[in-house]
């Protein structure tokens, strides 16, 4: 989500006249996107942007805006804080950036911190774009569901759904421009277009589809309570989205997923694996957990091991909880000790890295499906891309297959990514058998 806002901040300026800088020195407006969801990017926030008081030391015209979440949190507390910093744009500022910029162009310091429930215009050109084969594209804003533990309902306001028309007309644009797989963002797509009688999200997703040129769709995220069969169809029967699914349970235990008013239960979640599973065999699961949740005990934690073991999740990210500002977690009493969280961490990513290890090497010697997003890290001859699961898969090859579908032999499994010979193109001329 974050990405996507730093991409339409590119966009933005780049409409204005501005172009990318190749380091923060050459630069005469510094934006630093963040995110406080939990509180270790938090402090890389702060650092970073206390890193920046040199900038303006040595340039003083620079100006330094920061946006995201932790100008939404903090607001004009960060002008106090830092002298060097000239905007604070909480997360519905976007659209009003331009004009804000005027104003500190003029020598003000401001901070824009308003809930304006605007999305504003996206100008859905390439600058900014981490990959231009594979875009963002962001459905709805902010989130209502208010988990205990979680500040993003209240750095994001409520959820909003981006009028369908408008997604669909990005989602043409961003094709037209050459994306070939798009990945729709919302904190709980599932309820896309409910609040506001839109059309519902399977929907969305089925005329999203139709787009000519359009290889592959993925979303994130999914809340498990608002997982609808008619999704799980909708996914089984289409040959665009992606059998991909991420699935945050953050707990196995009844009792933390009560405290962290998450709305299923482990056997709700657990039936809707089920039900998945049945609809699609081969669906890649993947998770969030958080360990040490306050009041967590070693039967709770053990659950949340179990539950693992269980679903058997092809990956999953995994943290420590953290107190966020706002939340009812953050008054509970029984916190969990810092040794005892992390002790927790390490048992439950040594279960996830032995899954995920044992999946990857499942696939050496199988073919795979594989959108070329571009030249891997290794350079010249080398591509890269996803398989339909998301996992990265390198092989050699030509620039021309960026935004192509090709099939690649799995021929060895490294703990980050799959290399291996690419067998098929797309327009099915055999390369090798
Ligand atoms: N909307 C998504 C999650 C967005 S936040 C969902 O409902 O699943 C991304 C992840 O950060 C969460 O899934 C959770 O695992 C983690 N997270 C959020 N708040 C946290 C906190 N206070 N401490 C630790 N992890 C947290
Ligand atoms: Fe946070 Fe819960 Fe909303 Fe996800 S669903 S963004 S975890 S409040």
């Amino acid at each position: 989500m974050n990405e996507y806002d730093s991409e339409r901040v590119a966009s933005l300026l780049a409409s204005r006249g501005f172009v990318p800088a190749s380091s923060e020195m050459d630069a005469d407006v510094v934006f630093v996107n963040t995110c406080t969801v939990r509180a270790k990017p938090q402090h890389k926030a702060y650092s970073f942007v206390g890193r920046l008081k040199w900038l303006k030391r040595a340039k003083p015209h620079a100006r330094v805006v920061v946006g995201g979440c932790l100008a939404q949190q903090e607001g004009k507390k960060l002008l106090e804080r830092f002298d060097h910093v000239d905007l604070v744009l909480g997360t519905h500022g976007i659209p009003r950036l331009a004009g804000l910029l005027d104003e500190v162009a003029l020598g003000q310091r401001l901070a824009f911190t308003e809930f304006t429930y605007e999305f504003g215009e996206h100008l859905p050109g390439p600058q900014g774009a981490a990959n231009p084969v594979s875009r963002f594209l962001t459905i709805m804003q902010g989130c209502d569901n208010f988990c205990s533990y979680c500040v993003v309902p209240h750095v994001r306001g409520r959820e909003i759904s981006r009028p369908s028309g408008d997604v669909l007309a990005e989602a043409r644009g961003l094709v037209a421009g050459g994306a070939r797989e798009l990945i729709l963002l919302g904190q709980n797509v599932n309820s896309y277009g409910l609040k506001n009688g839109d059309i519902t999200f399977p929907v969305l997703l089925g005329m999203i589809s139709g787009i000519e040129g359009l290889l592959r769709i993925r979303f994130t995220t999914s809340h498990p309570k608002d997982l609808s069969g008619e999704l799980m169809e909708t996914m089984a029967e289409s040959d665009k989205i992606a059998r991909q699914i991420h699935l945050p349970v953050q707990s196995g235990s009844d009792n933390v997923l009560g405290m962290m008013n998450r709305g299923y239960t482990r056997d709700d979640y657990l039936r809707k694996i089920e039900m998945l599973r049945q609809k699609m065999p081969d669906i890649a699961i993947t998770t969030d957990l958080i360990v040490g949740f306050p009041g967590e005990t070693e039967e709770d934690f053990a659950d949340t091991l179990s539950l693992v073991e269980e679903v058997n999740f092809l990956s999953g990210f995994s943290f420590k909880y953290s107190d966020r500002p706002f939340t009812a977690a953050a008054r509970l009493k029984d916190k969990v000790p810092e040794k005892v969280k992390s002790r927790r961490l390490a048992e439950l990513q040594e279960l996830l890295k032995t899954r995920n290890t044992a999946h990857q090497v499942r696939l050496v010697g199988e073919a795979v499906e594989v959108l070329v997003t571009g030249e891997s890290r290794l350079g010249k001859g080398q591509m890269s891309g996803r398989c339909e699961d998301f996992r990265v898969v390198n092989f050699p090859g030509e620039d021309h297959l960026a935004g192509q579908l090709v099939e690649v032999m799995v021929e060895e499994a490294l703990p980050n990514c799959l290399r291996g010979r690419m067998i098929f193109r797309a327009d099915s001329l055999e390369i090798s058998s």
